[in-house]
């Protein structure tokens, strides 16, 4: 019988970040460092405000852009990083995934080009190809940064719509400096293309100011900004994220979600609200706990002889495995085997991954005391 699905759902793989995760629940004593679920509570405030909500009878859909009151929040917070988006430029999204989704689906045409970085979270390359548009990869340097030269190489060549950034970056926890915002700005303004930039973690960001293509106004028109709140309060299960645009994408935007989810959870809206108003001592404690680990694995990674950049946002580390001439699967699925310790290729991040290997530290100091020191022992043997 032949397949009924569309050509560009087959071909798109699962998340190998997922898969990775699956195999770990079958393997007795596993430590798995797989996903980006952090190990901390919601915030208390936020908690609170969600069974409140229930307990009101907040319970029916909202808007579907959104309660007012979280994206009056939202447009207030931005403003503090001098990303200036009114609440009527904000669609609340189911998560950030629903974001993502929403703005691919309302800005590509079949054939579209869309220029995405490599190694890269795995989303942006399948959502192009479900809705039929044309992945143009673009390798980033060693230092997972943008190489300018050959980005404009590839504008001029490619001439893409739509490029996407993707800061504080998961798997490599790079984030956008302020000389590559400024070069970036430049490019943008002269050329005919369509920025979306994922900031899902810029709560997540270890120096000292926040950097963002969305904070030039003059060149606002060409700048979506996907983010929400799923890994600022701990929240990955409630669901919500946002997207910010002007006014003739985001009504774009808001017709697509429209007809696919009609509005976002309306109680977890109301937790996320609370946490913008009352809550940001709670991600000022996690981010700092973040560091904590971030400062633990890194050290540990370069104590084992193993090439790694140091994070600088997000909560990932990207260690090269390049010296074993091994390809990462292999080497996970041999690590998961023999070690008992689940991480993610970094095949599964693109082309640009290869040679990588992805690991989450928010999880437990112990977890990954006992993860890297598993690691440890199993990398003797390459060496
Ligand atoms: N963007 C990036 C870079 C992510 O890492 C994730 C989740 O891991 C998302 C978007 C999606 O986030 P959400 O769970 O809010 O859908």
């Amino acid at each position: 019988m032949s397949t009924k699905i569309s050509n560009n759902v087959e071909n798109v793989e699962l998340s190998g970040i997922r898969k990775f995760y699956n195999k770990v629940l079958k393997v007795d004593n596993a430590v798995s460092l797989t996903l980006g679920q952090p190990d901390f509570q919601v915030p208390l405030k936020a908690k609170e405000a969600m069974i409140q909500a229930i307990m009101d009878g907040k319970t029916t859909y909202t808007s579907n852009a959104g309660i007012m009151e979280l994206r009056e929040e939202i447009s207030k917070y931005l403003n503090e990083f001098n990303i200036n988006f009114n609440a009527d430029e904000i669609c609340i999204t189911v998560g950030g995934s629903e974001g993502l989704f929403a703005t691919f689906t309302a800005l590509i045409n079949t054939g579209d080009k869309v220029l995405i970085p490599t190694p890269a979270y795995p989303a942006y390359e399948s959502c192009v190809k479900i809705l039929g548009g044309q992945v143009i990869d673009f390798q980033l340097n060693d230092q997972f940064n943008i190489d300018f030269d050959k980005l404009k190489e590839i504008i001029c060549r490619e001439k893409p719509k739509i490029m996407v950034l993707s800061y504080p970056c998961n798997p490599t926890g790079a984030v956008l400096t302020e000389k590559d915002r400024n070069e970036l700005y430049e490019i943008i303004k002269k050329e005919d293309i369509i920025v979306v930039s994922d900031e899902m973690y810029s709560s997540i960001y270890f120096g000292d100011k926040y950097y963002s293509i969305a904070q030039y106004n003059d060149i606002k028109d060409k700048v979506i900004l996907v983010s929400g709140f799923s890994k600022m309060f701990s929240m990955t299960g409630l669901r919500i994220g946002y997207v910010c645009a002007r006014k003739e994408y985001i009504d774009s935007i808001v017709k697509v979600h429209q007809y696919n989810v009609s509005c976002a959870p309306s109680i977890a809206q109301y937790a996320a609200c609370e946490g913008l108003k009352n809550c940001l001592q709670d991600v000022e404690y996690m981010k700092n706990e973040f560091k904590k680990r971030r400062d633990y694995v890194y050290n540990r990674l370069v104590d084992m002889g193993l090439d790694v950049n140091m994070p600088k946002g997000a909560f990932y580390i990207f260690p090269s495995i390049k010296k074993f001439k091994i390809r990462s699967e292999e080497f996970c699925e041999k690590l998961l085997n023999e070690a008992k310790v689940a991480i993610v290729p970094g095949s599964a991040f693109g082309n640009g991954g290869e040679g990588y290997i992805r690991m989450s530290y928010c999880y437990s100091m112990n977890e990954l005391e006992e993860a890297l020191n598993r690691l440890e022992k199993f990398i003797s043997q390459f060496l």
